[in-house]
């Protein structure tokens, strides 16, 4: 920025407003402040604006995309994509506020000021943002019963109740809640099917995201095929078959492996790792090992008990199902220090299990 020359100082023979002949301090365009301020605007804001709006699910069109937004949050990218200040502006400041006229139409109004070559500027505008019904791709999509993948939810062995159905499923809910949703994370449709649950759902993405979240929070295999189903501009268009397996027990759960008692402890890539329960012993079995085992006791029917009193191997607990003082023997990795123990009720009597089966 040039600040206004003052009067005629620094101009030989004097020097005068170009428009008005005024000899007052001009500006470097040599305009006395008058004529200036005449010729300048400060701020350009459209007198209307239009956007476009989902009909079905009132999100906001943005350079293509498609957002949901509240409407303060609309009011002001609107402003921010359309106010414009004259370049020369130091110190612009923007202040502004709506109200919301019917359904599709908000008055804005924005107060701007600035300084430009020295001179205090300020400017207000009235502007009308105008909505139209518009329909955004995904629910276009979603309209045609469109859909990219099928995901088949079974499990390995047995059918999957219903709370473990709803278990698998809240974790798809979580992916599509996100905080920047993806409009193609939707399902199209979804129902029972012998020995499980299939979805149709929007992206090969989500069910490629969901796959592996299923795997590592519940273990299980993912087996994915592909189909094609038509060509579009000489590409191929497929669809994604997306398989998961559901282990048929849960981290906790006690089985039968090769005549011994083991907790099942972690899930790895190719099977769980699992722990010996009568002393510290690790091993990782494969997913084909998994279906040889017999569930003893299951994480759901064991029992946390109150540790009454204690010594050095055992502990004294009440029995949860006749209320009678019982006696067991600590498990391996009792700090000594312990309040409680999870006890299984195995081949006739309770046992302790070891300390936080997955965490050690
Ligand atoms: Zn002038
Ligand atoms: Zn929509």
């Amino acid at each position: 920025m040039k600040p206004l020359l003052e009067g005629n100082d620094n101009m030989s023979g004097g020097a005068f407003c170009i428009i008005c002949g005024n000899s007052s301090p001009l500006s470097s365009d040599r305009f006395c402040e008058q004529c200036f301020r005449k010729r300048t605007e400060l701020s350009k804001f459209p007198d209307r604006i239009q956007q476009n709006r989902c009909a079905k699910c009132n999100s906001f069109e943005l350079k293509g995309r498609w957002s949901s937004l509240t409407d303060e949050e609309v009011v002001e990218l609107r402003i921010k994509e359309n106010l414009l200040f004259d370049e020369r502006c130091v110190k612009s400041e923007v202040d502004y506020s709506f109200n919301i006229i019917d359904e599709r139409t908000h008055r804005i109004n924005v107060n701007t000021s600035g300084t430009i070559e020295g001179l205090e500027f300020s400017n207000i505008h009235d502007s009308l943002l105008q909505t139209s019904n518009a329909v955004c791709n995904s629910c276009a999509r979603r309209a045609g019963s469109y859909f990219e993948a099928t995901v088949q939810l079974r499990s390995a062995g047995r059918k999957l109740d219903s709370d473990e159905l709803a278990d698998l499923r809240k974790t798809l809910d979580k992916i599509m809640e996100s905080d920047d949703p993806n409009p193609m994370y939707f399902v199209t449709k979804e129902g029972p099917v012998t020995g499980g649950w299939d979805l149709q759902l929007g992206s090969k993405s989500l069910a490629r995201i969901w796959g592996r979240n299923l795997v590592k929070k519940f273990g299980g295999t993912v087996k994915e095929s592909s189909t094609i189903v038509g060509v579009n501009d000489g590409i191929d268009v497929t669809r994604l078959t997306l398989s998961y397996r559901k282990p048929a027990y849960t981290i906790g759960d006690v089985v039968r492996f090769r005549k011994e008692n083991w907790l099942l402890d972690s899930w790895q890539k190719e099977g769980p790792i699992i722990r010996r329960i009568n002393r510290f012993e690790k091993s990782g079995v494969t997913w084909r090992d998994m279906e040889s085992c017999n569930l003893i006791c299951s994480f759901k029917e064991q029992k946390e008990v109150d540790i009454l009193s204690r010594d050095s191997s055992a502990a004294e607990f009440m029995d949860p199902l006749d209320y009678t003082i019982q006696t067991v023997a600590l498990p391996y990795g009792d700090d000594g220090k312990q309040k409680s123990l999870r006890i299984g009720f195995i081949e006739g009597e309770w046992l302790a299990l070891p300390i936080n089966p997955g965490n050690k």
